[in-house]
């Protein structure tokens, strides 16, 4: 494998990072992975067999140098950071731990790359979180208003990708990702919460669920396909921001039905609306611009909300 072929995945364990490792292997990609840990979490990579074709390596975002001797090492030709405390819930009681790996993780890896005037292509995962609510379909130029600590330290990311690449003509760009799902997401999240919590009503029809709001809209994908998007985003030898989204949005409430009713259930007899759950400021509704992201890169997501449900629930089903 010639070093030059290297590709450098930073949150190589997340959803999202193994399956871009998966994608980048089938196109005989060489992969380095890198996780913080010494002792990294492989069960996304295992799950997808592909632990023993990647190079794990440690190296924490929060140190400048340890960034700067991996790409020295290395010597990737593109760098995907997709490295985060990347729950929106959590980022309310650890706006700490959220800055830092988000705001200080960009920050130090575009230092990275401008000290070592890397000439690669550098990509950031972002989010639809800075544009709080959406009244028409969000693009890059729609109006920020994060509405989380996590929203907020992804529209400095965002700040910060742009800034590098006007500045310091660095080849960075943000993907602006709406939420998407897959099997691989963790347990933590509403979605496989609610898939989680069907097939266990299937088994116990006295089961329920305590859950928040469920009168919010969300723009839901299918990871696997987002991944492909973020690599023509990297690849696309115009360096632009753009957002990554179905541009339809559904509401939560939707999402249960349709989980309950694939299995015969109805969800009113399982799930508990409560308060107390309700995030301090959600955001209502959330709904993505297809249009910038077909124009220039001629992508727009094919699988849709029933298939993901559908693929969710298969996979869930063989563990619970
Ligand atoms: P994920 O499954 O949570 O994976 C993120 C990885 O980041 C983790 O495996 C972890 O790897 C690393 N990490 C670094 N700092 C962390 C911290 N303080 N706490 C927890 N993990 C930390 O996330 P994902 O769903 O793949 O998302 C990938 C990227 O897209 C993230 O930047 C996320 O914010 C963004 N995004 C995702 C969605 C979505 O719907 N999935 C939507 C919008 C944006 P190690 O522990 O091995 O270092």
């Amino acid at each position: 494998m010639s070093s030059l072929n290297y590709s450098l995945i930073f949150g190589v364990t997340g959803q999202d990072g193994s399956l871009m490792a998966s994608s980048l292997l089938k196109s005989s990609k060489g992969v380095i992975g890198v996780s913080r840990s010494t002792v990294p979490n492989l069960n996304n990579l295992n799950s997808l067999k592909i632990s023993d074709d990647i190079k794990i390596v440690s190296c924490d975002l929060a140190n400048l140098e340890s960034i700067i001797n991996l790409i020295n090492r290395f010597k990737p030709h593109e760098i995907y950071n997709l490295s985060a405390q990347s729950s929106v819930g959590l980022s309310f009681s650890k706006p700490v731990e959220t800055y830092k790996s988000i705001i200080n993780g960009t920050t130090n890896l575009l230092e990275a790359c401008r000290i070592l005037q890397y000439e690669g292509n550098i990509f950031f995962a972002g989010s639809s979180e800075i544009f709080g609510d959406t009244s028409i379909p969000a693009n890059v130029n729609s109006k920020i208003k994060a509405h989380s600590p996590y929203g907020i330290a992804k529209q400095i990311s965002f700040e910060l990708v742009k800034f590098y690449r006007t500045i310091y003509s660095l080849n960075c760009k943000t993907g602006i990702l709406f939420n998407h799902e897959s099997p691989l997401r963790s347990d933590n999240f509403i979605t496989q919460k609610i898939i989680r919590s069907a097939l266990k009503a299937r088994k116990n029809r006295t089961y329920k669920i305590n859950i928040g709001n469920i009168d919010i809209f969300r723009d839901w994908g299918w990871a696997e396909e987002y991944v492909s998007a973020m690599q023509l985003i990297n690849n696309s030898p115009k360096p632009n921001d753009h957002v990554i989204c179905t541009g339809v949005s559904t509401s939560l409430e939707n999402f249960i039905s349709k989980v309950f009713s694939k299995l015969d259930l109805i969800w009113q007899d399982h799930i508990v609306i409560d308060k107390k759950l309700f995030r301090p400021n959600d955001i209502k509704y959330s709904l993505g611009d297809i249009d910038p992201l077909y124009k220039e890169l001629k992508w727009k997501a094919k699988v849709t909300l029933d298939q993901i449900i559908d693929n969710l629930i298969e996979a869930k089903s063989k563990i619970i």
